[in-house]
């Protein structure tokens, strides 16, 4: 892939744009925390995707919980730059924490999820160079993380 320097905050602000009305409808609290001008080395459209894929699944996560949110937050961490999409949402269950990287494994109702979001993200991810991972769940929520090389 043509990979080049991407900002994150730039990258984080327009996947999130994509979502103001529903965050509005269903009242999301949305926090960030990007250092601006931290840049990694990715692919603009499709670090976007990636992103837009895990807040929609934020989103859906924290729909039916008692506290709707979201926060996104980036650092650096050594040689890498540590992108974290935590939610309060349901949490994913033992059992399927093995399964959510599959293609076409979903637990959403037909017609709402393919259940390929998350197995294009890591993909992705992976062609960058990086690691996508589920960080940590619980019934309290859950954390992704993706990790990328900073850019020069
Ligand atoms: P889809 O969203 O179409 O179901 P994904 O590949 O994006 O497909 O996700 C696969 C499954 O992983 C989801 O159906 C859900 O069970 C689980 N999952 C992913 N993200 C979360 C999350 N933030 N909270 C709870 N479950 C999640
Ligand atoms: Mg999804």
């Amino acid at each position: 892939p043509a990979l080049g320097a991407v900002d994150l905050e730039h990258v984080v602000e327009g996947a999130l744009s994509l979502f103001a009305q529903r965050i509005a409808d269903e009242r999301i609290e949305v926090l960030r925390a990007v250092p601006p001008g931290l840049r990694v080395r990715a692919e603009e459209v499709r670090l976007e995707q990636v992103l837009v894929n895990l807040i929609a699944n934020a989103m859906d996560a924290v729909h039916d919980a008692a506290t709707r949110r979201i926060e996104i937050r980036a650092h650096r961490e050594g040689e890498h730059v540590s992108i974290e999409i935590a939610d309060s949402g349901t949490g994913i269950g033992d059992a399927q924490r093995s399964d959510i990287f599959d293609p076409f494994f979903t637990t959403k109702p037909p017609g709402s999820g393919l259940g390929l979001g998350l197995s294009l993200s890591f993909n992705i991810i992976r062609d960058f160079g990086g690691r996508l991972l589920l960080k940590r769940s619980s019934p309290a929520g859950s954390l992704f993380a993706i990790e990328l090389s900073e850019a020069a």
